[in-house]
């Protein structure tokens, strides 16, 4: 036949003739090759719909069960239709009589309601999920029977899509007032071999395209065309065939690139759509992948999220029994061990170990399995303490691509040892295409190997395909696509495996890796330290609530004040609310990446498990304290005696009262306190006292006459007003905006300045600071390096410059400043307490601005090289200055209780309750307080903030200084109420668990979760030296038997017990768990 191309051929019009040919659209559709796709269709024999008015998750309720809408009245609609509006839930009945003349052929639902959508059969089974672009079509038979029988299916039709609905923008705020429409239902003939030769041209297509320099490239072209023209002129489809075949049965060479190659679909927990938004997007996704397991033998399908199956369990338990079919047969491979994927930094130590805790026992629980990777592919950035964490769970490999978003530095591999901050390794690969989204297209198979940093190191990479984000994953195009270059020359090798499968790869080439020492820094995204702070705030505020609850618990069962067998419901109760927490973890929620209604939810969240920790806090205060009112008493749950002022919310009628109490009046114009969240914050009307509280336990209220009052001195007309307690002096100025000068008085005994503008850049210590906020594009996830030029003072209106609500007491001195600015009001109080270093700040402002960020700083007087930042179970440090491009991209960093900027003889750390965002540059500390992002969330932080940090002098390095436990205590007591509960009873249990070495510290004191005579102590070595600690057990804790565990309580060694003690030696940062058997 004539076909042979000319040998001249016009490379630019042949491949232009072919991907004409591929095109669906244009002004030569219905001569192209997707035209003939679906050669014949029908319309629906019947369409009703029936609507579910009302808020998002309306659709949750019994009312809207399968079982109770099939009995409704449904209404006649036709396509064209308009459906809304946005996050409303509709339903369709469809009637479907298929034609006999289709016997034999491929039938499909066809359906584009320009939403997410999916389609039930009449049992109500979700049978797939339904998306406009990618998923249209329902198999109603690959080869129809010929029956005449009506066909009656479902279709839950969700008024969002993918992306929820932003307006105008994938991360402009949500367009409630959105209707969506219905463009298509009907059934179709499928021509299976047109799909065929569509895809094995689209594929020949990439390829000539791609190699554009190659043989293979040429080759490719040339069978394309050929293709064409059988197609076009014998419409000899057999033949097109066969010659693509042909070029796909060329297969490439032994030591071929290889990638691993999985499905998977990102579903974010909430980001442009609530949870509950959520629980559907995983039934739609997950269903529609086992119908590709179904298809294909090959296919594999990874996902994350042990709290994702729970839901698919709830909402979806046939979907449920599928998946876990597919699990049992390992291609529906659970990844990653955790709740959630979490957010990389700001968890505590503890959350993080949670997360896999309640992870793995999941995946344990319900598919008999762990996970052996650590899976976190879209998250900010990734702490110096993970490796540690995944060790302490029995985990040696992680995954992200994340990193590949780096702004300035590109990071140097894609495989490699992480070494965390204390010496623990895991092996970590970076999918390198850079992405978790990829389509099975030939370009993203080369990027995966060309863009590879490890060549000549590890010859196989991961390649994880499938839509993502919102959901959706594979399609049976990217599959077939992959099938044809599965071992073809010019291309890399595919095979279908899961992630097991690539690490054993890697691990046979892991002595040729190179290593990274510390934290995973992102070079973008870091204004997620900072957004939404109240997230933040209640997040803190949370892990410490639990902190408390699992203390209270212990001292409940080892006293025997409740017995094994009933404290198992109250665990699950616990267990609830550590889920909620870790829920809120989710890598868009904590960072403050996500809509306005997700946030709502979120906070809803930790509202409902702040009502139960209450309800379980109260239950075991009367179980262990009775019901006698003689005394009060107060609750340490930090393992070390604290002596400090507390401040307790005055009730009316039963405040205790007397020399040794001062109470205090903060007249704040803006405060509020509602509900639960009051006992975290420091009460508008309080007494204060100094006691001190036993380790561990409870203590008799009993207020102690201070070493050093607190003294304050109103100074002459135009001098400075003083506060003083021995400790510190502070200076305020009385007139215009009130500066501030500190003194401090160590064990020198010599009084030392402590803010001291070295560079003179005019910065005022404790001042608030307005930088403009306006990132390239990600609103609430960035803050950019040009914000750092915008700087500058506010232009405060309406001040109350300076006054003292100290009065004659002694026990407390507070100076407070009030100001207006832009349009946003504050009120700063400072405090001093008795016997205390610190100088705190309490600040409540209704912050009301648009792209500003607001920053405290402090000119500290010391010349240090570096900063040390807390992070989960330890430190980390970072430059203050920037030589070069890898310091300076960390103008903004994460760090946890405190941060401490040090020289040889003295530091100054900076304490605070639930801020996370810091930048040290030379001697000026500025802590990010709050950001007004209007994307996703056109509301972020537009309301009243609770803002409480300290500064907190030292001499000698913050390890001699005992920094650690006074950034525990401001946490625990000195940034709340502290409540003084009643009790009868004179001897009070405590000392529980105690550590003789400062450094280290008991970070939980729990019950076991499955022996019923054993808690858990977890413990971390602080101060980043070895140290040896003897832990004495004490307080109604008789320990019969100690063991090692690891982060899942798993048993190990015994650990020899006298005296109802038994040491430990730590290396640095050392992360160890005991079972203590009583
Ligand atoms: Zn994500």
């Amino acid at each position: 036949m004539a076909t042979t191309a000319p040998m001249h051929k016009n490379r630019t019009t042949t491949l232009g003739r072919i991907s004409g040919f591929l095109n669906g659209g244009g002004l030569f559709s219905n001569v192209n090759l997707p035209a003939k796709l679906y050669p014949e269709s029908r319309d629906l024999t019947s369409l009703t719909w029936l609507e579910i008015q009302g808020p998002h998750d309306e659709w949750q309720k019994d009312e809207w069960k399968f079982s109770e809408i099939i009995n409704k009245t449904f209404s006649e609609k036709k396509i064209g239709d308009w459906f809304g509006k946005t996050w409303t839930t509709h339903w369709f009945k469809i009637l479907i009589d298929v034609p006999t003349s289709w016997t034999g052929k491929e039938v499909h639902l066809r359906w584009n309601s320009s939403s997410e959508a999916a389609i039930y059969d009449t049992q109500g089974r979700m049978l797939q999920g339904l998306s406009p672009g990618f998923r249209e079509e329902f198999i109603l038979s690959r080869s129809w029977e010929g029956s005449t029988q009506q066909i009656t299916y479902y279709i839950e039709m969700a008024c969002n899509d993918m992306f929820g609905s932003g307006n105008g923008d994938l991360i402009a705020p949500t367009n409630n007032d959105r209707y969506f429409q219905l463009n298509r239902a009907d059934i179709a003939v499928y021509d299976r071999q047109i799909y065929k030769l569509h895809t094995d041209l689209d594929i020949l297509n990439q390829i000539a395209n791609q190699l554009s320099n190659d043989h293979r490239g040429y080759q490719a072209m040339d069978t394309a065309n050929e293709m064409v023209t059988l197609i076009q002129t014998d419409n000899d489809l057999e033949k097109a065939s066969q010659i693509a075949d042909v070029y796909f049965s060329e297969g490439n060479g032994k030591k071929a690139h290889t990638l691993v190659t999985m499905g998977h679909c990102h579903i974010d927990t909430a980001w442009l759509w609530p949870y509950e938004e959520t629980m559907r997007k995983i039934g739609r996704s997950w269903m529609s992948q086992i119908g590709l397991m179904k298809e294909y033998p090959e296919y594999v399908f990874t996902c994350s999220s042990a709290q994702q199956y729970e839901w698919l369990n709830k909402w979806y338990p046939d979907v449920f029994a599928q998946v876990k079919d597919y699990v049992e047969q390992g291609r529906f491979i659970p990844v990653g061990g955790t709740w959630i994927e979490n957010d990389g930094n700001i968890p505590s130590g503890e959350a993080f170990l949670r997360q896999f805790f309640y992870g793995q026992r999941y995946f344990k629980e319900n598919f008999g399995l762990t996970c052996k990777e650590f899976w976190l592919p879209d998250t900010f950035g990734y702490s110096a303490q993970i490796p540690q964490l995944l060790r302490h769970i029995g985990i040696g490999r992680f995954l992200t691509q994340k990193m590949s978003w780096s702004l300035v530095n590109k990071f140097p591999h894609h495989n490699f040892w992480w070494e965390g901050i204390d010496g623990s390794e895991v092996l970590v690969h970076f999918p390198p295409g850079d992405s978790y989204n990829m389509n099975g297209t030939v370009s993203e198979l080369l990027y995966s190997v060309n863009n590879s940093q490890d060549k000549g190191r590890a010859n196989t990479g991961i390649y994880l395909y499938g839509y993502g984000d919102g959901g959706g994953g594979p399609t049976r195009s990217m599959i077939e696509r992959q099938k044809r270059v599965q071992d073809v020359d010019g291309m890399p090798k595919l095979v279908f495996e899961g992630p097991d499968y690539f690490f054993k790869e890697l691990e046979k080439e892991s002595n040729k890796l190179s290593k990274w020492v510390g934290e995973l820094y992102l070079e973008l995204h870091n204004g997620t330290y900072t957004s939404q702070a109240k997230i933040k705030w209640f997040n803190r505020k949370s892990e410490f609530f639990l902190r408390e609850l699992e203390h209270l618990a212990t001292i409940a069962r080892v006293t025997n004040k409740i017995s094994g067998a009933d404290y198992e419901a109250d665990k699950e109760r616990i267990d609830r609310c550590w889920k909620n927490v870790l829920l809120n973890q989710f890598h868009d929620i904590l960072p403050g990446s996500s809509i306005e209604l997700a946030n709502q939810v979120a906070w809803k969240y930790y509202e409902e498990t702040w009502v139960e920790l209450n309800a379980i806090r109260k239950k075991y205060n009367d179980l262990i304290l009775g019901n006698g009112t003689t005394a009060r008493a107060i609750f340490n749950p930090l393992p070390w005696e604290v002596k400090t002022v507390i401040f307790n919310k005055l009730d009316s009628g039963t405040q205790p009262a007397g020399p040794n109490i001062q109470e205090v009046d903060l007249k704040s114009a803006i405060g509020v306190e509602n509900g639960g969240e009051g006992q975290f914050r420091v009460p508008n009307q309080f007494s204060a006292a100094l006691v001190t509280l036993a380790p561990s336990g409870y203590t008799t209220f009993d207020p102690q006459w201070p070493l050093n009052t607190v003294v304050y001195t109103a100074g002459a007309t135009g001098a400075p007003a003083q506060y003083s307690n021995g400790l510190v002096r502070l200076e305020v100025s009385k007139t215009g905006i009130p500066y501030e000068e500190l003194y401090f008085t160590g064990p020198s005994k010599v009084e030392q300045k402590v803010f001291g503008d070295r560079l003179n850049t005019g910065t005022r210590g404790g001042h608030y600071y307005i930088y403009d906020d306006i990132p390239l594009y990600w609103d609430a996830w960035d803050v950019m390096d040009y914000h750092l030029e915008t700087r500058r003072f506010p232009k405060y209106t309406e001040n109350t410059p300076f006054e003292d609500l100290t009065g004659a007491g002694r026990i407390v001195g507070i100076s407070k400043f009030t100001g207006t600015f832009n349009n946003s009001k504050l009120e700063r109080y400072t405090i001093i307490r008795a016997d205390s270093p610190l100088v705190e700040y309490y600040t409540i402002i209704d912050w009301k601005e648009n792209r500003k960020m607001l920053k405290v700083e402090f000119p500290v007087d010391i010349l240090s090289r570096e900063a040390t930042y807390e992070i989960q179970f330890g430190n980390a440090k970072r430059p203050t200055h920037i030589n070069t491009s890898w310091d300076m991209a960390k103008f903004e960093v994460c760090g946890h209780k405190w941060m401490d900027i040090s020289q040889a003889d003295k530091g100054v750390t900076i304490i605070t309750d639930s801020k996370y965002g810091w930048n040290v540059r030379d001697n000026i500390v500025r802590l990010s307080l709050l950001k007004s992002p209007k994307n996703p969330d056109a509301n972020a932080d537009m309301h009243k903030h609770y803002i409480y940090y300290a500064v907190l002098p030292h001499e000698g390095s913050f390890q001699e200084s005992e920094v650690i436990r006074r950034a525990y205590e401001l946490n625990v007591l000195g940034a709340n109420n502290v409540p003084l509960i009643p009790t009868g009873l004179t001897a009070l249990p405590n000392s529980i668990a105690t550590s003789t070495n400062p450094a280290v510290i008991i970070e939980a004191l729990k019950p076991a979760h499955d022996i019923q005579n054993a808690v858990v102590i977890r413990l971390y070595e602080a101060h980043g030296g070895s140290a040896t600690a003897t832990i004495q057990l004490g307080g109604g804790l008789n320990a019969t038997k100690v063991q090692v565990c690891d982060g899942l309580e798993a048993p190990g060694v015994d650990v020899p017990v006298s005296n109802n003690s038994f040491s430990t030696t730590c290396r640095p940062f050392e992360i160890q768990s005991f079972l203590v058997t009583f």
